[in-house]
């Protein structure tokens, strides 16, 4: 049952100096001494700059790129990122805070959700922020804020869409869907914003995370852009904005690899260009977390034991299911697989043995590397996970068994 680590495609990407592993040139055992313990998580800061103009280089000019704040809203990132990108959506008020406080211009900012409470649409309201409204009842809750303030709300519609993004490791379309308003509503919810006296500025329509086929990718976004083009015939004064979406995933596991992002982009291009007299002057953005930010982070643990169990070598660890939930996985996965995993203080050592490394929770569920083919592990070994970036820190259970939080760093 073991796998040999070059199996990951990350890791045949790995730059690698020397035995240690550097995370924007910082050897390990530095930002060890750094942090002062283990366990931590590390992002690469020229790995998110490199990200962001890799992008842009493939896609076209006039695509605007917006930044999904949830995939890490560490403030350090989001300020990282703000210059970078054309804009941030975000999903809370907490994360709507963290975003202005990044410097994002609130012009730039959209708020997607679909349980968003009076508070948070009150403080969107008040600093400027676009809402991607998900119901006819926000609708209504916007105009009475409106009436309230005095103040004008910035909108746009979510609508679910009416087809699904195939091969999407999350799906959230073309089926029942708590996100959103269903495709065919939205020429009535047009009509009741205009009957409330609501302007609206623009449609939202993400239909997956989490995809690694071009050929899908390619599909869905010019599904996106034909649907935007039907329904921008149902508003006279047109968009001024289409989101799109994103769905663009990364490798994880054994056998995946990055898709064709020339592709994506070339394909986009031509789906712009045919839907373009519909959408009139609208401004197309995408929305994309894990793929600007996964790469760039690294979890880093330490081995604490090692002990042998019916011929199976375990090592233990002091970080985990805790801190990194979708790396044990229970964040999604249907059947677990291995994240790409590396001896950070011993990359060169050979691989010799089938290890299984768990964290210190009381449950079989906390693995780190299940059955990996890896060097014969020491305690004071650096575990590192890599494809860290997104969905880590804040999207774990941290305070379960009471183990202390992993610092976070920006390097
Ligand atoms: C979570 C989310 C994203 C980011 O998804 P990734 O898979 O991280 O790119 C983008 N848009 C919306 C509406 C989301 O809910």
């Amino acid at each position: 049952m073991s796998e040999t680590p070059v199996t990951h495609d990350r890791l045949r990407r790995l730059h690698v100096a020397g035995p240690e592993l550097e995370i924007n040139g910082q050897p390990l055992s530095r930002l060890v001494a750094r942090v002062g313990r283990t366990p931590f998580y590390a992002y690469d800061r020229a790995a998110l700059t490199a990200r962001v103009a890799g992008l842009r280089a493939a896609l076209p000019a006039e695509v605007e790129l917006h930044y999904a704040v949830k995939a890490n809203p560490m403030p350090a990132v989001v300020g990282h990122m703000a210059p970078l990108v054309d804009g941030f959506d975000v999903a809370s008020q907490g994360e709507l805070l963290v975003a202005l406080d990044a410097g994002m211009s609130p012009r730039e900012i959209s708020f997607a959700g679909p349980a968003k409470t009076g508070l948070e649409l009150a403080s969107a309201v008040a600093a400027g922020i676009c809402v991607n409204v998900e119901s006819e009842l926000e609708l209504t809750r916007l105009a009475a804020i409106a009436e309230r303030t005095g103040w004008t709300p910035r909108i746009a519609l979510r609508v679910n869409p009416d087809f699904e993004l195939k091969g999407a490791g999350m799906k959230m379309g073309g089926a029942p869907r708590q996100f959103g308003i269903d495709a065919e509503r939205i020429p009535a919810a047009l009509e009741s914003a205009r009957m409330l006296g609501l302007a609206l500025e623009g449609l939202h329509i993400f239909c997956g995370s989490q995809n690694l086929s071009a050929e899908a990718l390619g599909d869905a976004n010019r599904k996106t852009l034909d649907l935007a083009a039907r329904l921008t015939d149902h508003h006279r004064d047109g968009f001024r904005f289409v989101n799109i979406g994103g769905g663009y995933g990364i490798p994880y596991f054994p056998g995946e690899k990055p898709f064709d992002l020339a592709a994506v982009g070339a394909a986009l291009g031509g789906s712009i260009a045919e839907f373009r007299p519909a959408l009139g002057a609208a401004r197309i953005v995408i929305e994309l977390g894990r793929y600007l930010v996964g790469e760039a982070g690294y979890y880093v643990c330490e081995v604490t034991d090692v002990k042998v169990s019916k011929g199976q070598t375990f090592a233990m660890v002091n970080g985990g299911l805790h801190h990194h939930l979708a790396n044990s996985g229970n964040f999604g996965q249907v059947l677990r697989k291995n994240y790409p995993v590396v001896v950070g203080n011993r990359l060169d050592a050979k691989p010799v043995a089938s290890v299984t490394v768990v964290g210190p929770l009381c449950t079989p569920l906390d693995i780190v590397a299940d059955r990996m083919l890896l060097p014969a592990l020491a305690v004071g070994d650096l575990v590192v996970v890599l494809q860290s970036g997104a969905y880590g820190y804040t999207a774990s259970p941290q305070r379960f068994l009471s183990h202390p939080a992993p610092v976070e760093i920006l390097v």
